[in-house]
């Protein structure tokens, strides 16, 4: 019987397979490409090794083995659908920088295949481009495949080309899962769309240069490059149906089965649905753990929509509550042998897979209904097609992606008018725009200078002589600006920092030859041109004018203090809560700064504190600061942070403390040692979005400033409690606190004291009703005190079993009445709420409460006595119905 091999050992057959043969085996890069911003997410083995290959730098050796991490997003419809796509799979592949060439790749290929893994010979078919007889004479003859069961196959399938650069042929192996799998045409052969005869390994030739138009030439360093789908292999190995019904993927599937209770296997569309959640699931996991966090831009968008797909497919299987994070769990269990990362970030990776969910779960329910709605209505109306206009508003109202709609309008067979949506879109960032614009000071910004594109030079000194290129004032282009104008002034060269990457603009003067003084209240750049905006405060100034101009420096230096100290923080982050803090925002103001960071919790106490002792530490071990500027490729060596959007060959600027302890690609204005940074003091740390936290912090002065606000605060606090120094303060307020509370507990008692003799005396002057003791005493503008009454009352209802006692206090046109009934009272049928409510009414308000007491208000003071004297017909009335 033919072996079997589960994934996780045929990843490490295959790496030690090739280790045999002297290559050198590298962990997986991760997903997320290093300084290549022509690709968003790694999609093969070769994808982060291009240097490699082009030349531009050396690889560690000359023989190289991955098992790399693989996103394609394309492949994304035939997820489910087809048995062998994934958005997420593992490529094995073995390379080749100008060492051995196609004899041995082929041979090991096939050595691999048959040899190591036992796959039946007959079952292999390999491919070849069509003009590559070098490769089908190697299959022929070294290997001994007849030459009939090699496929000869075009450019579109078998020439690796990506428009310029290295390229060259492949040569294919497919595998024949025999014709129950296939879609039963006769001509059905490798190359075919259907899942007959899968392809399981690709092997690139690099042999040619492509110069961009086309013509090849011969390359002197020729490369192997291949691609073997582990999960493929696993899948041919262990002769399962479908990729995603492989050892490792199996129990993601019955984890998705056990959530929604429906069975794998159950029917096609379910099916399709749990494969779905499957691969998107992995997908997500090894995304997040690679730091990427859900986002509607570039990488973060691919995975904002794979979690919602996932999501909306589990809603297809009934299932209501968030379920992915817990499908992740499975994710990491399976995978955390080869990816052991998974495990130390499982929290985090749950945790944004859960928030995502939720949020995706809120926007969900809004928009379906209202979708449902709408189906209807087109139903009714016999339409197929959805109007870019309610597209629309399902995106601007319930923030349904566009791509969302289509996919679950085309379940119910509807289309969308997908180029309306989009002028709708349009439509509404031109009415965004015009709004921003109608804000008064951008308006500056979008006038035309008319100036050619030469950057103004940036001089980072104080001051520069330099010329006037050109004058906005009243929004218009003028050749001359007058005292009392506020506008813009160009010049060729310039001290002042322009806001960029989050540092705050410089302010200072412009001062002419003739006197002119401008003062700079803020600096925006705009086409390379620097434009400072203010004020002209004495004389006039015009284009062609020669200048001074001069930073304030105060505040420069404030400015520098926090930009190098935003650094530190940045590298204190990562040291404290880890690598996956990555500066998501940032504000560079004098000696105040914020920085916002992808994180998912709140900092501890003693995060912060560390965090900030670390910064501190820093400051105080002055360490010199660096600015160059140099190629992308040296500042990457030197381990600064590609930023997307870098190219090789960049000349970038690099901040550099202390020889690598942080390196940052910036443009900023810095310190030249950390040391005049001064104290570095964090104010707060809280959540701005989901994901990222936000910190506030201050240096220098600010700094300074704070601690003397709050030890102004102390010292006032300890004059008002009497501590001799603020260290006291804490004691002497307990003290303080003691004492209170003893003479509040002398304080009632004296007062209960009183309020016992008040009720004796009232006690002595009762009248006797039906058997009862009854009072009725009104209080008239004296101060007397509610609180006290009620005292009163309480008293004479323990003292008299049988008392009624009304009492009321007059305070201008307000009344309080309260009335207390002794147990004998109401069992006697005389309730306190009752009367309460048949007194007050008479006086004009209204009241209630229990049989023992109650309380209410009246309005009219004029009828109080006459309503006190209805206590009596009550009581009386009340007393004979139950004798
Ligand atoms: P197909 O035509 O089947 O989509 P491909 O030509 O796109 O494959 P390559 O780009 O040559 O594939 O990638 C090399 C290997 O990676 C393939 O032979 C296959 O084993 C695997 N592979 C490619 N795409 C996927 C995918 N979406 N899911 C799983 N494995 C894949
Ligand atoms: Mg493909």
């Amino acid at each position: 019987m033919k072996k079997t091999y589960g994934l996780n050992e045929i990843r490490e057959m295959f790496l030690s397979f090739f280790e045999e043969k002297d290559h050198l085996r590298l962990p997986s890069f991760p997903l997320v490409p290093k300084d290549d911003p022509s690709l968003l997410l790694i999609n093969s083995g070769m994808a982060p090794m291009k240097v490699w290959f082009t030349g531009e730098m050396e690889p560690p050796r000359k023989r190289v083995c991955t098992c790399q991490k693989c996103i394609r997003t394309v492949d994304i419809d035939n997820v489910g659908k087809t048995s062998r796509h994934g958005t997420y799979f593992e490529m094995l592949g073995n390379f080749s920088f100008g060492d051995y060439f196609k004899k041995e790749a082929i041979a090991w290929c096939w050595e691999f295949l048959t040899e190591r893994m036992g796959l039946d010979p007959a079952l292999l078919y390999p491919s070849v481009y069509l003009d590559d007889d070098e490769a089908f004479g190697i299959w022929v003859n070294d290997i001994g495949i007849s030459p009939e069961r090699i496929a000869k196959l075009g450019r579109d399938d078998n020439f690796w080309d990506h428009g310029s650069g290295p390229c060259g042929p492949c040569s294919e192996v497919y595998y024949d899962r025999g014709p129950e799998s296939g879609c039963g045409d006769a001509n059905c052969a490798p190359g075919c769309d259907c899942d007959r005869f899968i392809e399981i390994w690709n092997n690139v030739f690099t042999q040619y240069d492509n110069d961009g138009a086309n013509n090849y030439t011969e390359l002197s360093q020729k490369n192997i490059d291949t691609g073997l789908g582990l999960e493929r292999l696993a899948c041919v190995s262990q002769g399962v149906s479908n990729m995603f019904e492989v050892d490792t993927m199996m129990n993601i599937i019955k984890k998705i089965s056990l959530i929604s209770g429906i069975e794998y296997k159950r029917d096609d569309k379910s099916d399709v649905s749990i494969r779905v959640i499957t691969d998107h699931i992995r997908s997500a996991t090894m995304m997040i753990c690679d730091g990427v966090l859900p986002s509607n831009e570039g990488r973060g968008y691919v995975l904002r929509r794979l979690l919602r797909r996932a999501s909306r497919h589990g809603h297809l299987l009934g299932i209501t509550s968030a379920f992915l994070c817990d499908v992740c769990k499975t994710v990491i269990e399976e995978n955390k042998t080869a990816y052991p990362d998974l495990v130390e970030k499982a929290e985090y990776i749950n945790r944004v897979i859960h928030v995502e969910e939720e949020n995706f779960g809120k926007t969900i329910e809004a928009g379906t209904a209202k979708l449902a709605g709408l189906i209807a209505e087109y139903r009714e109306r016999g339409e197929k097609t959805f109007s870019g206009a309610d597209a629309f508003r399902l995106y601007d109202t319930y923030g349904f992606p566009l791509d969302l709609t289509i996919e679950m309008l085309s379940e119910q067979g509807f289309e969308v008018d997908a180029p309306s949506f989009d002028e709708h879109m349009l439509a509404q960032r031109d009415r965004a725009r015009k709004a921003r614009e109608a804000l008064g000071d951008l308006a500056w910004a979008s006038v035309d200078l008319g100036l050619d594109s030469a950057p103004t030079v940036f001089t980072d000194c104080e001051e520069t002589t330099g010329n006037v290129l050109a004058i906005v004032a009243q929004d218009e282009l003028c050749s001359a600006i007058n005292e009392g104008s506020v506008g813009v002034i160009v010049l060729d060269k310039t001290p002042f920092y322009a806001e960029s990457g989050g540092q705050s603009a410089d302010n200072g003067t412009i001062i002419s030859e003739g006197g002119g003084v401008f003062e700079v209240r803020d600096v925006q750049s705009k086409g390379g041109k620097s434009l400072h905006h203010g004020k002209m405060l004495r004389g006039v100034m015009g284009v062609g004018d020669l200048v001074t101009a001069k930073i304030d420096t105060v505040r420069r230096s404030a400015i520098k203090r926090a930009h190098t100290a935003t650094h530190l923080l940045h590298e204190a982050l990562h040291a404290v809560i880890g690598e996956h803090a990555q500066q998501a925002g940032s504000l560079v103001e004098p000696d105040k700064l914020r920085f916002d960071f992808t994180h998912f919790s709140a900092l501890s106490q003693e995060e912060l504190a560390d965090i900030e002792c670390r910064v501190n530490d820093a400051i105080l071990d002055g360490l010199e600061v660096n600015v160059s500027t140099m190629p992308m490729s040296q500042a990457r060596e030197l381990g600064a942070m590609a930023l997307f959007g870098e190219k090789y060959g960049d000349i970038v600027r690099v901040v550099r403390i202390d020889d690598g302890y942080s390196t940052e690609l910036c443009g900023g204005t810095h310190l030249d040692n950390t040391a005049k940074a001064g104290a570095f003091s964090i104010g707060s740390e809280f959540s701005v979005a989901s994901g990222v936290r936000r910190i506030e912090a201050t240096t220098g002065k600010a700094t300074l400033k704070t601690l003397n606000t709050a030890r102004g605060h102390l010292s006032k606090l300890a004059r008002v409690v009497k501590a001799g120094a603020p260290d006291e303060i804490a004691e002497k307020l307990e003290q303080n606190m003691a004492s209170l509370r003893e003479l509040r507990t002398k304080l009632d008692a004296a007062l209960t004291k009183e309020s016992r003799g008040e009720a004796a005396r009232m006690l002595t002057a009762t009248q006797d009703i039906g058997g009862l003791k009854v009072i009725g005493t009104v209080f008239e503008d004296t101060d007397v005190d509610i609180d006290k009454l009620r005292q009163i009352e309480d008293i004479l209802r323990d003292m008299e079993a049988g008392i009624v006692a009304v009492l009321a206090a007059v305070k201008g046109d307000k009344i309080t009445i309260m009335a207390a009934c002794g147990k004998e009272a109401v069992s006697k049928g005389v309730k306190a709420g009752e009367l309460i409510r048949e007194i007050t009414k008479l006086c004009g308000g209204s009241g209630g409460g229990k049989p023992e007491f109650a309380m209410g208000g009246g309005k009219d003071p004029k009828k109080l006595y006459e309503a006190m004297a209805a206590v009596e017909g009550f009581v009386k009335s009340k007393t004979e119905e139950r004798a």
